[in-house]
């Protein structure tokens, strides 16, 4: 059995659906598919979800344009009306949620409204594929996937889940399952998600779960690149990666795979291949336990919305693990993630994600204890593999802010 995970870019069109049909008709054989959201969906129910919680007046509309977004999808795939059933009934209950009054906890509501992103893209695909000889089975996650409460970044409870998957994803007179990436629920049946992007986890957690012989990640990209194309014009394809490698280059920022993704899999020694959904045939990258040290060429890795956070305290006492860890614990209850640290005797350097909102409501809580000084705008740097020449072209003449260098890896705060 192997898990096939279709992101939302593989699923936002009509064209682009019947892609995925022609990627399955390739590759027969008992198969988990987890579908995205279609396109640019879940940003619009991230507005959608917004407006509700404001009572804005812009939430009907909001509504109407990711409806006639599906629509047009439908139509132009051609799926008849006696097959878009399961599409109109979320689509009605999506409605009737936004006519309620929203709770106080917008992390909550959020996932009862972003879920559907997920549900109507697998609706839509699951009904197509049926329609066009492609038969397979319609599974909603959130009946085995359970998690904790931590809604928009919920926690898989792996002991549950095991055997509600087990249950349900039996292949008893199916070759094909369609489900959701990126949404569980929790014992009381709320819904929750994994996080932006967490697709891929929902690949991998299945997989490991499942025992699966592979996972393939089809995506726009020929496989995993030693730089993003959007910022790097001579990119190379990497062949193969170590689950470690991939672990590294995630955690660094490559958008190419979720930094969860990989520990599930390596944990049951199931090979990850990403590859390119525009060029089934060709091979893209394999991720796998290698058991000696690759050497790679260098591979960059951007992360932007960076902000470089230094404090002091302001009695000008040392700053020592207490310290340290009174500031870490600040910014995880704030959901902020620390990239990058750097410290000397009376100063503390965080390189942090600047939050949506801004920084500056953030760190009035801590003037009250350092001296906070602050730059934002910037992007953390990452080179695997670098040498000489590879420094200089990363930088390109910005400013450095800080710099850290082991013996494979350098990471470079930049202006
Ligand atoms: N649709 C979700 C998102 O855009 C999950 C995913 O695409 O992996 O964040
Ligand atoms: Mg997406």
């Amino acid at each position: 059995m192997k898990v096939f995970k279709f992101g939302g870019a593989s699923v936002s069109s009509a064209p682009a659906i019947k892609n995925v049909a022609s990627i399955l008709e390739m590759y027969p054989g008992k198969k988990v598919m987890v579908i995205s959201a279609m396109g640019n969906t879940t940003n619009e129910l991230e507005f959608l979800v917004r407006s509700y919680y404001k009572k804005d007046q812009k939430t009907a509309g909001i509504l109407q344009r990711i409806k006639d977004y599906h629509s047009q999808i439908i139509s132009e795939l051609g799926v008849e009306q006696q097959n878009l059933g399961q599409v109109h009934q979320l689509f009605a209950v999506l409605e009737e949620r936004l006519k309620r009054m929203p709770s106080l906890k917008f992390d909550y509501e959020y996932d009862q409204v972003v879920c559907f992103g997920e549900l109507i893209s697998t609706a839509i695909v699951s009904a197509y594929l049926n329609q066009n000889g492609i038969p397979n089975q319609w599974l909603d996650v959130r009946d085995s996937l359970r998690t904790d409460e931590t809604y928009r970044e919920a926690v898989v409870d792996w002991k549950w889940s095991e055997m509600l998957v087990n249950n349900s994803f039996t292949f008893k007179g199916v070759d094909l399952y369609v489900t959701q990436g990126f949404i569980g629920s929790t014992t009381t049946n709320q819904t929750t998600t994994l996080g932006r992007e967490g697709s891929d986890f929902t690949a991998a957690i299945l997989a490991n779960l499942l025992n699966a012989e592979s996972v393939t990640i089809w995506k726009n990209v020929p496989g995993v690149l030693n730089a993003d194309p959007t910022d790097f014009s001579d990119t190379e394809k990497l062949e193969e990666l170590s689950y470690k490698e991939a672990i590294e280059l995630a955690y660094s920022g490559a958008k190419v795979i979720h930094p969860k993704t990989i520990k599930p899999l390596r944990n049951k020694n199931i090979p990850l291949f990403v590859r390119p959904f525009d060029f089934p045939e060709q091979a893209g990258t394999v991720i796998k336990e290698i058991g000696y040290q690759l050497e790679l060429v260098p591979v960059y890795i951007l992360k932007k919305k960076q902000a470089l956070v230094t404090l002091s305290p302001d009695d000008f006492s040392f700053v020592g693990i207490d310290v340290l860890s009174e500031v870490f614990s600040f910014f995880k209850s704030n959901r902020i993630k620390v990239n990058l640290i750097q410290q000397s005797a009376i100063d503390l350097s965080l390189c942090v994600d600047e939050p949506e909102v801004g920084l500056e409501s953030l760190l009035m809580e801590l003037r009250k204890k350092f001296d906070v000084r602050y730059n934002t705008g910037l992007v953390l740097a990452t080179i695997r593999f670098y040498n000489d020449e590879s420094l200089v072209k990363m930088a390109n003449g910005r400013e450095v802010l800080m710099e850290q260098k082991s013996r494979r890896t350098v990471r470079m705060v930049l202006k």
